[in-house]
C-alpha cells in the first residue's frame, strides 16, 4: 500500500474511505497453508465484507437495526450449517468455518454473532443432540434461513453458572411443560426455532428442547441500551407453561454434559470471532498510519507510531497462529474444550488491546463510526464475554494445568 493513495478530500476534511477494507495481513505467510477449500470460503467472504458489508452497516449499527439484506446473503454464500454434513448444511472443514467466521467478524460482529447464534449453537444443537427424524426435520430450512434458531442457556440469575439453571421442564403425559426465565437470547425475539435447555423436574438432569414459536407463554422482549454488537438483538425470554411436545426434546440431550458438547464447539469459533476484530483495527490503523500526516509527515513515520504498530503485529500475528493450530486440531479432530478454552481466552484478550491501540492511532477520527475501529472495540466486549468470559476459560485452563478447580 503506498501513503495517500487512498484519501479523497472533499470540503476541506480528508476522508480515510478505505479504512476497514482488508490489508491482506500475513506477515507469517500462514495463508499459504489454506487449503483450495478453505482459501475458497475465505475469499468470497472477504469479498463480501468489502464490498457489501462495510459500506452501509456503520448505520444499521448506529440504529440498531437488523440489516436483514446481509443475513440474506449467508446461505447465499454457501456459509450457513458449519461442518454439518448433508440437509442442505453449509458441511465446510472446521478450519474454513474458523475462516468464515473470522471474516465476517473482520466486517462486523452483529453479522457474525447473528450466524453464530442461528448456525453454531442452534443449529448445532439439533445436529450433535437430535435423532436423524429430528435433523431431517429442521436442519434443511435452518441451512436456508427460511428457518432462525436460537439458544437459550443463560438466565437472569446463572451466567457462568449455567450448569445451576432453574428453567423447569414437567412431562406431561406425550407433552412436556416448560417453566422459567432465559436472559441474553441472540435472535429470542426473531427465532422460530428456540433450544431451550430446562431442568428435568423428575431426574434433575437438563434437558434440550426445540420451541417452535409462536408457542403460547413464550414470550420475547428485545434487551434495550446495548453498546456492543448493537445489529444483533438479544432477548429477556419468559417461559410460562410452554407447551412442548416429546418429538421436539433433543433424544441426544441427556445431562448438562451435552449442552457443554455444544459449547466446546464454538469456543473455538470464538477465537476466530476475536482475530477478525484485531485484524480490522491493525488494518485500519496501518492504513491510517500512511495517510495521516501531522508536523508534516505521516504518523507512520514516527518511531513511537511503528514501534506501536509493530507490536499490534506481533500481537496479531501470534493470533493468527493459535487459530491455524486450533483450525489443524479441529480439523483432525482433536481439538480438546480445555485448548479452545485456552484460544478463546488468548485471542479475545489480546484484540481488546490491539482494537485500543488501533482507536487511540486513529485520534479523534477513532471514535467516528465511519471509520469502522469504534464499532469493533465495542463488538470485541461482547466476545470476551460470552460463551465463557475470559475469567471463566481462565479458570478452565488452570484446573487443567494444576488439577485443582478454582471455581466449582
Ligand atoms: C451480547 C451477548 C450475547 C449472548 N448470547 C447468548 C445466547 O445467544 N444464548 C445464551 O444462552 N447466552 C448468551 N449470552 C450470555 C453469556 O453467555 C453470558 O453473559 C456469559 O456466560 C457470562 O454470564 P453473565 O453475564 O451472567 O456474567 P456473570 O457470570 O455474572 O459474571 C460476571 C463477572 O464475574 C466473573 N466470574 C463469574 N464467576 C466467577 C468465578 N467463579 N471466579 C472468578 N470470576 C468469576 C466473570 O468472569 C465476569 O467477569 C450472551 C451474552 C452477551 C453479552
Amino acid at each position: 500500500m503506498t501513503a495517500g493513495t487512498t484519501a479523497a478530500t472533499t470540503a476541506g476534511t480528508t476522508r480515510y474511505t478505505q479504512l476497514g477494507e482488508a490489508l491482506g495481513t500475513d506477515f507469517f505467510s500462514v495463508q499459504d497453508q489454506f487449503t483450495a477449500e478453505q482459501w475458497e470460503r475465505f475469499i468470497a467472504v472477504r469479498r463480501f465484507v468489502d464490498d457489501e458489508v462495510l459500506p452501509d452497516i456503520g448505520g444499521y449499527w448506529e440504529r440498531a437495526e437488523l440489516p436483514w439484506h446481509l443475513f440474506r446473503r449467508l446461505p447465499e454464500l454457501g456459509i450457513v450449517g458449519e461442518d454439518i454434513d448433508g440437509y442442505g448444511c453449509a458441511g465446510m472443514s472446521p478450519m474454513a468455518c474458523g475462516l468464515v467466521h473470522m471474516e465476517l467478524h473482520r466486517g462486523d460482529g452483529s453479522l457474525g454473532t447473528f450466524l453464530g447464534v442461528h448456525a453454531g449453537l442452534a443449529m448445532q444443537s439439533i445436529a450433535m443432540c437430535g435423532s436423524d427424524e429430528q435433523k431431517q426435520r429442521w436442519l434443511p430450512s435452518m441451512a436456508t434461513m427460511d428457518r432462525i434458531g436460537a439458544f437459550a442457556l443463560t438466565e437472569p440469575d446463572h451466567g457462568s453458572d449455567s450448569i445451576a439453571l432453574e428453567t423447569t421442564a414437567r412431562r406431561d403425559g406425550d407433552h412436556w411443560v416448560l417453566d422459567g426465565v432465559k436472559r441474553w437470547i441472540g435472535n429470542g425475539t426473531i427465532a422460530d426455532l428456540v433450544i431451550v435447555w430446562a431442568r428435568d423436574t423428575d431426574s434433575g438432569e437438563v434437558f434440550g428442547f426445540v420451541v417452535e414459536t409462536p408457542a403460547e407463554g413464550y414470550e420475547a422482549t428485545v434487551i434495550p441500551g446495548k453498546v456492543s454488537l448493537r445489529s444483533v438483538w438479544q432477548a429477556d425470554i419468559r417461559l410460562t407453561g410452554v407447551r412442548v411436545p416429546e418429538e421436539n426434546r433433543l433424544v441426544g440431550a441427556r445431562s448438562f454434559k451435552d449442552t457443554g458438547r455444544v459449547l466446546a464447539n464454538t469456543r473455538g469459533i470464538c477465537a476466530w470471532m476475536a482475530l477478525g476484530h484485531a485484524t480490522a483495527g491493525y488494518d485500519a490503523a496501518l492504513r491510517y498510519a500512511m495517510e495521516r500526516k501531522q508536523f508534516g509527515k505521516p504518523l507512520a513515520s514516527f518511531q513511537i507510531v511503528q514501534q506501536r504498530l509493530v507490536h499490534m503485529l506481533a500481537d496479531l500475528t501470534g493470533m493468527q497462529l493459535y487459530c491455524m493450530q486450533i483450525g489443524r486440531l479441529a480439523d483432525a479432530g482433536r481439538l480438546s474444550p480445555t485448548v479452545a478454552g485456552l484460544a478463546k481466552m488468548n485471542n479475545t484478550r489480546t484484540a481488546r488491546k490491539i482494537l485500543s491501540e488501533a482507536r487511540d492511532l486513529l485520534g479523534g477520527n477513532g471514535i467516528l463510526l465511519e471509520h469502522h475501529v469504534v464499532r469493533h472495540w465495542t463488538d470485541i466486549e461482547a466476545i470476551h464475554t460470552f460463551e465463557g468470559t475470559e475469567t471463566m476459560q481462565t479458570l478452565i485452563v488452570g484446573r487443567d494445568i494444576t488439577g485443582i478447580g478454582a471455581f466449582a
